[in-house]
């Protein structure tokens, strides 16, 4: 009988959810919105009909031998979110005694960003490195850190808000309050801010010209780089050089073996890996130069976090002496 471990991933938008095999083969896959008409009420019954629906799908014999969720804002020790912005959860929400009691399988749960590192060492392109450091450029910067072998989460599991850390000269205000926040240049928005910027500083000529705030989207920047665009291109030079310079402090403070850079950026790949390796290189101490590898995932963002929520649950039994 196929031992299966549920990942779920619970994002601002969706949650996804996935029957995950020791392999990190993805047996059945589904999702549904995150907010509902009913909001926190209506998450939980929704959830357990996404899983139903799932272990129906299978069509062959299997033992569920646990749950692991990656969540925002989330309480490890309590397993509970608590006060995730852009989910529809007012109060703490112990989401690991309710699927625990429901499912009768250990409950596993931790940071979205650090459900996306694990998935990340154990099935993608991280495998047998202990020490690294993850980036996901989306909406936001996310980022989670191994070092040893062992996730960095800090006394209540907030460790690596490196999205948050000020670069030098920048004026811009970020989602969290504060001004000149690194994710307000590393980030798909912070891409498109930039390249805003660049439109009203230069005068070259450029196909990004054509688009609006709203129209314009990381991934249209990057076919426009592709394409030769010089303002595309400039743009993704300068996000890298900012990214570079803050990764060389990084670097000094953790000596990671690699970066894995991650999330929907990550696709335009040399295009930021080359400007971002320079800079940082050029930043770096002696002896920490031409010894950190940048590399981009090969997994899809959402599958990322699936296999390490999965990971959770593996990872766990394998710790457990077989008696
Ligand atoms: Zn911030």
């Amino acid at each position: 009988m196929v031992e299966l471990a549920i990942g779920i991933d619970i994002g601002g938008t969706s949650t996804k959810v996935a029957l995950i095999n020791a392999s990190g083969e993805f047996l059945a896959k589904g999702s549904f919105p995150s907010h509902s008409v009913g909001g926190a009420d209506v998450f939980f019954p929704n959830l357990l009909k996404s899983i139903q629906s799932l272990l129906e799908e299978v069509g062959i014999a299997y033992q569920l031998v646990g749950i692991g969720i990656g969540a925002p804002s989330c309480n490890e020790q309590e397993g509970t979110i608590e006060g995730a912005a852009n989910l529809p959860f007012q109060k703490p929400y112990p989401i690991v005694q309710m699927l625990e009691d429901a499912s009768s399988v250990p409950v596993w749960l931790t940071k979205d960003g650090n459900a996306a590192l694990l998935g990340e060492r154990r099935f993608g392109i991280a495998r047998n490195i202990d020490n690294f450091i993850l980036l996901t450029l989306g909406t936001g910067l996310g980022c989670a850190i191994m070092m040893n072998g062992r996730l960095i989460k800090g006394s209540s599991g907030l460790a690596g808000e490196t999205g948050h850390i000020r670069v030098a000269n920048n004026n811009r205000k970020c989602g969290c309050g504060k001004r000149g926040c690194l994710e307000t240049y590393v980030s798909a928005v912070g891409l498109k801010r930039t390249v805003m910027a660049l439109l009203a500083e230069e005068t070259m000529p450029s196909i990004l010209r054509a688009y609006s705030f709203e129209q314009l989207d990381a991934h249209l920047i990057y076919l426009a780089a592709q394409e030769g665009d010089e303002l595309a291109r400039l743009a993704f030079e300068l996000t890298g050089n900012v990214l570079g310079e803050k990764l060389a402090e990084l670097v000094t403070v953790f000596e990671p073996e690699a970066i894995v850079l991650a999330g929907g950026m990550a696709e335009a790949g040399s295009l930021l890996t080359r400007p971002v390796q320079q800079r940082m290189e050029s930043e770096l101490l002696s002896f920490h130069k031409n010894k950190v590898r940048i590399l981009t995932t090969a997994l899809a963002t959402n599958d990322a976090a699936l296999l390490g929520a999965a990971s959770l649950v593996w990872d766990q039994l394998r710790s457990v002496p077989v008696s």
